[in-house]
């Protein structure tokens, strides 16, 4: 994920300033450093990562923190201020009647961000569709089509035409009853003329409300260019950085954005239609410092929620699993959402506290509970009584054996599961111990001043290079 190691090793560089309640030029400057080597890590672009130290060289030496405010919170709230700055604001996405155009290199993401962008609509209500615009690249239409199925969405395309801006014309009359069109276009292997030709007369047919470009988050600085080159030639209005779930650094698509003047529409993490996010530069910002995203977590819980009503008659509310008694009912009702949700170490990067510094501590496989062990917990927990789903730690020997027995697992089986109830039980009181207390008072300080709504409401701040 773009800057992955900043919150990790930034969190070091802030311990060391435990206790203190002034920041000596030189505290400033060891942060500052860390924050630069990060970031140009990331391939953030140079002339960015000088303003936005110097922002917070200034800030941190030249304002004055609030009577009382421990010095790692005050730089902290500094960092995380310009940190928003830099990435700037979200593309703006009014829930109503619009067409989207998609624009992008060959293999960018464009395909399967159509289909993630019309499921996020349809999840708010909406009726997308997708046009699907590519005549070049051979399986495009068998490619865009199934992927609109698992969107659930509506679709048009046509296999056997030849010419782009006859399907757009086509579509958008067939597609008369949608809320949301969403346009999608061929890519090429490198930025040519041709595309460009092509591009400018679909958007000419489609007059879309925006232009979106489409950024692998693996790109480096030659996502400047690409990103001119669409500016140029039809405007881009957001970037849609995909790819976020590889080792990517993420630092180019924030100079397309740049480049652009425009703004971060939506996030991919992944090759399903549910691994999109919208962007929020504050929870992102937030996740990234290892202060968690309460606002995004919210969002994935709902939608789970929506999705395991019906099977289930008890609420689920993350706040629950904070609260320290974890019974086996609490953790399977948590692996049916969970499953729901998307990979765990994503949510965890997401539940304040948890990020990066717990996070990192614990053995890679310790929150590892992968679909296939899900399924086989799931059948061994169907053969437990009530009594042993609520109290776990009283079942002995003899009870292995019968749940074994009546489950059709092997013991080795209904050991790990308790062995992992009690792991995932130890981590929550771990959690709750091991928020330590400034970061507590931060986060109240931020949820007051958000009015309550999670991190919403606290960005703005910085002001940074980004329009
Ligand atoms: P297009 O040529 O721009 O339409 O790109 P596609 O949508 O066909 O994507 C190219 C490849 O990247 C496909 O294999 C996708 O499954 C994959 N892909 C797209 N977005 C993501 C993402 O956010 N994460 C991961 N891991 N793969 C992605
Ligand atoms: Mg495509």
């Amino acid at each position: 994920m773009v800057l992955d190691d900043l919150g990790s090793s930034l969190r070091g560089t802030l311990d060391k300033l435990r206790g203190k309640s002034r920041l000596s030029e030189e505290d400033v400057e060891e942060i500052v450093k860390e924050i630069q080597r990060s970031l140009l890590q990331a391939d953030v672009d140079v002339s960015l990562v000088m303003d936005l130290s110097d922002n917070i060289k200034t800030r941190a030496l030249e304002e004055e923190p609030p009577k009382g405010t421990p010095a790692r919170d005050f730089v902290l709230r500094i960092v995380y201020e310009e940190l928003v700055g830099l990435v700037g604001d979200s593309t703006e996405l009014p829930l109503e009647n619009q067409t989207i155009l998609l624009a992008g290199l060959y293999g960018s993401g464009k395909t399967t961000s159509a289909a993630k962008i019309a499921w996020w609509f349809s999840k708010k209500g909406m009726r997308p569709a997708i046009i699907q615009t590519d005549t070049d690249r051979p399986g495009a239409y068998d490619q865009s089509k199934e992927m609109a199925r698992r969107a659930e969405v509506d679709f048009y395309g046509d296999e056997d035409a030849d010419d782009p801006v006859q399907i757009v014309r086509d579509g958008m009359a067939a597609t008369e009853d949608a809320d949301i069109r969403i346009v999608d276009t061929a890519g090429r292997d490198g930025l040519n003329q041709e595309l460009i030709d092509q591009i400018e007369r679909i958007e000419n047919e489609a007059n879309p409300d925006r232009n979106l470009l489409v950024i692998d988050a693996a790109m480096g600085q030659s996502a400047k260019e690409q990103a001119q080159k669409f500016e140029e030639s039809i405007g881009i209005d957001g970037v849609v950085i995909t790819k976020l779930d590889g080792t990517a650094k993420g630092g180019g698509a924030l100079a397309a954005v740049n480049e652009t003047g425009s703004s971060i529409a939506f996030l991919g993490t992944g090759e399903e239609v549910k691994d999109v996010e919208r962007f929020e530069p504050d929870g992102f910002i937030s996740r990234l410092l290892g202060m968690g995203d309460l606002k995004q977590l919210t969002e994935r819980v709902e939608r789970a929620m929506q999705e395991t009503q019906a099977e289930d008659d008890e609420d689920w509310d993350p706040e629950d699993m904070l609260k320290g008694n974890f019974t086996l009912k609490d953790m399977k009702k948590q692996m049916d959402a969970m499953n729901k949700m998307g990979p765990l170490d994503q949510i965890m990067d997401m539940i304040p506290g948890f990020g990066g510094g717990i996070k990192d501590q614990l053995p890679d496989d310790a929150m590892d509970v992968t679909q296939e062990r899900m399924r086989s917990f799931e059948v061994i927990m169907d053969s437990m009584t009530d009594k042993e789903m609520e109290n776990p730690r009283g079942i002995g020997q003899k009870q292995v054996e019968r749940i074994a027995r009546g489950s059709g697992q092997p013991e080795e089986k209904v050991r790990e599961l308790l062995q992992q109830h009690k792991m995932m039980e130890r981590t929550l009181k771990q959690f709750q111990g091991g928020m330590d207390g400034d970061m507590q008072r931060m986060m109240k300080k931020m949820q007051q001043q958000g009015g309550g709504g999670g991190m919403g409401g606290l960005g703005g701040g910085g002001g940074g290079p980004f329009g």
